[in-house]
């Protein structure tokens, strides 16, 4: 049951009267509980908590939180249908999307559950004395990753289960060992009251300290600001705007002690299509692209919003094909009314730049909620001319560029923003002209697919979810798949120990 409460560890608590409301996108009408935003004294006590809980938690052995984990699983299945319906309450995503992405959720939590089981995530390595080395003796170095403290996790509104209050950022500190705060996205609450009931459940029953998990609620910065800034908060996992990761990394920066700040971010996505493939494929290319650009009424972080092809007698009726194509797939319910009137004013401000074609666009009269999905096009020198035409437009829209040839299309490339990915779609001819798209790509993406589409993001330890800036503040690190967990710790060296104090990973 919904309470419209905080989590401050395992009470629920509602002090302050500042309160909101979600919104059901299909019926564009408030949802009756009201959720009471966390007051200054509960964030205070949702961190004390915390930093109470590593205390224990970062000791806790591995077999442990990997049950800890598992149990959060097994909670969040058992919560059923009232999950699932406040999740399409208050997201407007279908229930297919709903049972698939709490599948996805559970595969988070068991794979890291797999992952701690064992020590060897930890990368130790151990370099053994050589007392007799001469001219200087080598004393016996240990070297393995540790938590870094209390991580605060603001749930991402496009994924209200995968990315949110028992996704992959708090799945993988709760594996590393460090205690979550999870902000939860204001459009998702009761979502996230649910799922935050299911980890407090999980965390009685096998014996986790009070404190290990918190979900607090806020809206209007207040609350997210403040837990950034708390002197015992670690880290810090974001997804969402780039104005709002960025905020977020300047405070994190700006602290006496500053902090890591993961965000993921905006991306548009390139894919480079060439000659050949239209020529070879247009209508398959095309079908694909339709479906990519508008799954999820194309609020994907890895939507390809920016086609690049290169000019010639077959490209204009692909163009045409893709809008076509991609207009006749039914309207879908957006997020949130902020994010669609977010995605109207990005695709007019691309559409309108001098030298931009609206190729095609939804006219007929839709819901207030509904994503209007569009297709513009624009000529390679207009776009490398005017950066208005880099801007992400979250939903279902994607600009084509037509490139006079590779060489403009390397420029491009080279000009954009860092981006989660870059797709290649091309045929066997292709390939040696491919060397240098793919070394710009490198330079400028985290993942580079071949003849597939950038949408669908696997969960498994090759995956990279994460890229240059602006697409990710530490290109470094993956947000998906175990890796995930290398954010939320730092190595320790121990020189010289006697076995009896070393951690059990490093014991002779
Ligand atoms: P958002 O505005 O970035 O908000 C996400 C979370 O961050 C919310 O909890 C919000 O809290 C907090 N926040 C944002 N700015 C903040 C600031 N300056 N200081 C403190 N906290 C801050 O994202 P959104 O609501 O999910 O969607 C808005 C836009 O973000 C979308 O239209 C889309 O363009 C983009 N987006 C991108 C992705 C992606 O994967 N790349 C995913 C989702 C959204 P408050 O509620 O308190 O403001």
């Amino acid at each position: 049951m919904i309470t419209g409460k905080n989590y401050i560890g395992k009470t629920l608590k509602a002090s302050g009267d500042k309160t909101h409301h979600t919104i059901n996108p299909k019926l564009n009408i408030q949802n009756p509980t009201a959720f009471y935003e966390a007051t200054s004294d509960e964030v205070d006590e949702a961190v004390e908590l915390a930093w109470g809980a590593f205390k224990i938690y970062r000791k806790v052995s591995g077999a442990k939180r990997a049950a800890f984990l598992n149990a959060i699983a097994d909670e969040i299945l058992a919560l059923d249908q009232e999950l699932i319906d406040a999740y399409t309450t208050e997201s407007g995503l279908p229930e297919a999307r709903a049972i698939g992405e709490r599948g996805r959720t559970i595969f988070q939590l068991r794979a890291f559950a797999d992952l701690v089981e064992n020590e060897d995530w930890r990368e130790n390595t151990i370099d053994e004395a050589m007392p007799e080395r001469a001219p200087m003796p080598k004393d016996d170095l240990r070297r393995t990753l540790i938590p870094l403290g209390p991580v605060v996790v603001f749930a991402a509104s496009n994924f209200p289960l995968a990315f949110s209050t028992a996704g992959g950022d708090t799945a993988s500190a709760l594996a590393a060992g460090c205690p979550v705060i999870v902000k939860a996205h204001a459009m998702h609450s009761g979502t996230a009251e649910l799922v935050a009931s299911a980890i407090i459940k999980a965390a009685e029953k096998t014996g986790m300290p009070n404190g290990v998990f918190s979900n607090i609620m806020g809206r209007g910065r207040t609350v997210g600001v403040k837990l950034v800034k708390h002197d015992k908060v670690k880290a810090v996992g974001f997804t969402g705007s780039i104005s709002g990761g960025r905020a977020l990394f300047d405070i994190a920066s700006q602290r006496k002690v500053p902090i890591p700040v993961f965000a993921e971010m905006g991306s548009i996505n390139p894919v480079i299509i060439t000659s050949k493939a239209i020529e070879n494929r247009s209508e398959a290319v095309a079908t694909a692209f339709a479906g990519s650009i508008t799954t999820g009424a194309g609020q994907f972080c890895t939507k390809p919003g920016l086609l690049l092809t290169i000019e010639d007698d077959k490209t204009q009726q692909f163009i045409n094909d893709l809008a076509k194509k991609t207009i006749a797939i039914a309207p879908q319910y957006m997020l949130h009314p902020d994010i669609k009137k977010a995605f109207v004013e990005n695709v007019n401000i691309v559409s309108s730049q001098a030298g931009t074609v609206v190729v095609a666009k939804v006219e007929q009269t839709i819901d207030a909620n509904e994503a209007p999905s569009q297709i513009t096009s624009v000529s390679g020198k207009v776009f490398l001319a005017n950066p208005k035409l880099h801007l992400e437009a979250f939903g279902p829209f994607a600009l084509v560029v037509r490139a006079k040839d590779q060489e403009e299309l390397i420029e491009i490339i080279n000009g954009l923003d860092g981006q989660l990915t870059g797709t290649i779609i091309a045929e066997k001819e292709d390939y040696v002209h491919l060397y240098d798209v793919i070394d710009a790509l490198e330079n400028r993406v985290g993942r580079i697919i071949f003849n597939g589409v950038p949408t669908g993001v696997e969960v498994c330890p090759s995956m990279q979810h994460g890229g240059p800036y602006p697409a990710s503040t530490d290109s470094r690190f993956t947000s998906v798949g175990t890796n995930a967990i290398k954010r939320w710790v730092r190595p320790v060296s121990y020189q010289s120990f006697p076995n009896e104090l070393l951690p059990i990973a490093l014991k002779r």
